[in-house]
């Protein structure tokens, strides 16, 4: 006999903005297995590890609510949001394979959203099976820990279960649902869908709400929605610049994947770059390089002048005076993005002040050697960096430059960029070992990696296969959406 609920779900969104939630439940599941549970994040949600692992738990970890001891729920709901993938607007995505669990105020007093991924078709679905494979969600488990781990802002995986079922991706492979926590769903495309209902009143309370979730001192300015705004254009050009000072490449950066909070999400394509080149892609889709590693703080930039467009009437009741206003604040993302970059960029490489023209110098420099980026930074501090230059002779000249500016401590500065710079991101041919091992039943090796992602800048004895690059690859390496 349960006495306490597993969990206290609210609905705070469903209720404020009733026209963008749809109550929807997920497909049963008949034969789940926790396949891996975070139990570092089940303790900061106030959920009890050991329970999560009972049957009800599962049942919650799927969908199933009325057999899951959570309080307060008053269902699932798939969420409604539009979005320009690829730079083409669809009016209409919506969760298609994903469902909202509920609200959770965290340990903090946070409120966190809890959310299914693979969970079954809903209305949205389009051509879509609802499905999700058992590799694909391990690897969002995987990302997500690495993200947190280096202190970028992201939503992560709370667990991921098997659901005993096939799912064809070319051929059969094992289903599974993902239960991820993030500071909520609520996209750009969010903003991009209630614009086009046509209904101010769907646009204010959306806006209104998302101001009060996230950004509530907003609510004290003059002009709370174009606050609200810069707010989110602050956000995302603080976040791209983390994603670029650690060879993140999200993948898929349509509007639909844009967080108003400022979380990294729906990461699915993503990958860490080895050789250092801004036109890395690994996504299969992405052939004109649209969201290329260099290309994400202009892809991201794009994404807010399409949330400015739909935040327009909330701006100035003249609109021309809107578009002035709006677009004052979206140039505030350059500067913005150059501040945080140029900046992370001096810390990665001990400089004292930031220094544009050294940055851009030593990137080159990686970029006409094949330099692996991660590798780079972490050799540079260890005084070992000139070994990994085919030409060591326009890197001597540069390092000589930065000898100069390094001052009396210069192992104080070593020890600095360690605590900037990752020994352990996932390398593409470390996930792709461990994704392997999971798909046979072992999970150790998974275990091991994310053992190493969480802790990344603390260089570990035996974990020295998790630190390098793969061999080069020929064709090179991709990653798929939707799977
Ligand atoms: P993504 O590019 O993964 O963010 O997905 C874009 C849209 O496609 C969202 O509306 C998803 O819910 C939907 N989607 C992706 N995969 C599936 C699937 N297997 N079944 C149904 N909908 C899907
Ligand atoms: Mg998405």
């Amino acid at each position: 006999m349960i006495s306490t609920p597993l969990v206290h779900f609210e609905d705070s969104y469903a209720r404020a903005v009733p026209k963008l939630s749809l109550p929807w439940q997920a497909a049963p599941v008949p034969s789940p297995r926790l396949v891996v549970l975070n139990e570092d994040l089940a303790a900061q949600m106030g959920l009890d590890p050991d329970r999560l692992r009972e049957s009800d738990g599962l049942a919650l970890l799927t969908g199933r609510l009325p057999w899951s001891g959570a309080s307060g729920s008053t269902g699932t709901f798939a969420h409604a949001y539009a979005g320009h993938q690829f730079g083409s607007w669809v009016p209409r995505l919506g969760d298609g394979r994903a469902l909202l669990l509920g609200e959770v105020v965290d340990a903090q007093g946070r409120r966190r959203d809890l959310h299914l991924k693979g969970s079954g078709r809903t209305p949205f679905a389009r051509g879509g099976d609802g499905l999700a494979v058992l590799g694909p969600m391990l690897r969002e488990y995987i990302v997500g820990e690495a993200m947190h781990g280096l202190g970028i802002r992201t939503t992560r995986a709370l667990a991921v279960v098997a659901t005993g079922q096939d799912v064809l991706r070319g051929d059969a492979q094992p289903g599974a649902v993902l239960c991820r926590v993030a500071a909520s769903h609520l996209r750009v495309g969010t903003f991009q869908y209630a614009a086009a209902t046509g209904d101010p009143s769907v646009l204010t309370a959306l806006a209104d709400y998302a101001l009060a979730r996230h950004y509530p001192q907003a609510a004290e300015a003059d002009r709370p929605y174009l606050s609200f705004f810069e707010s989110v254009v602050a956000a995302q050009a603080d976040l791209v610049a983390r994603w670029m000072l650690v060879g993140f490449v999200h993948g898929v950066m349509n509007t639909d994947n844009m967080a108003i909070s400022g979380e990294t999400i729906d990461f699915g394509p993503c990958a860490f770059m080895d050789r250092y080149d801004p036109g890395t892609v690994f996504s299969s889709i992405d052939r004109q390089g649209r969201y290329a590693y260099g290309n994400q703080a202009a892809a991201a930039q794009w994404n807010l002048a399409r949330l400015a467009e739909a935040l327009l009437p909330l701006l100035d009741a003249d609109q021309d005076a809107a578009v002035a206003a709006a677009t004052k604040v979206l140039g505030s993302f350059a500067t913005r993005y150059e501040t945080a970059l140029t900046a992370g960029m001096a810390a990665k490489l001990g400089l004292p002040v930031p220094d544009n023209a050294m940055s851009v110098e030593i990137l080159d420099l990686l970029r006409s050697d094949g330099v692996d980026f991660t590798g780079f930074f972490r050799a540079l501090s260890a005084g070992t960096a000139r070994s990994l230059f085919a030409d060591p002779g326009p890197y001597d000249a540069w390092a000589a430059r930065r000898q100069a500016r390094l001052g009396s401590d210069p192992e104080g500065v070593a020890a600095a960029m360690d605590r900037r710079n990752p020994v352990y991101v996932p390398r593409n041919h470390c996930v792709e070992r461990v994704l392997a091992r999971a798909a046979h039943g072992d999970l150790a090796p998974l275990e091991r990696l994310i053992e190493a992602v969480r802790r990344p800048f603390e260089a570990r004895p035996g974990l020295e296969d998790l630190a390098g690059p793969g061999p080069a690859q020929d064709p090179p390496y991709v990653t798929y959406c939707g799977t």
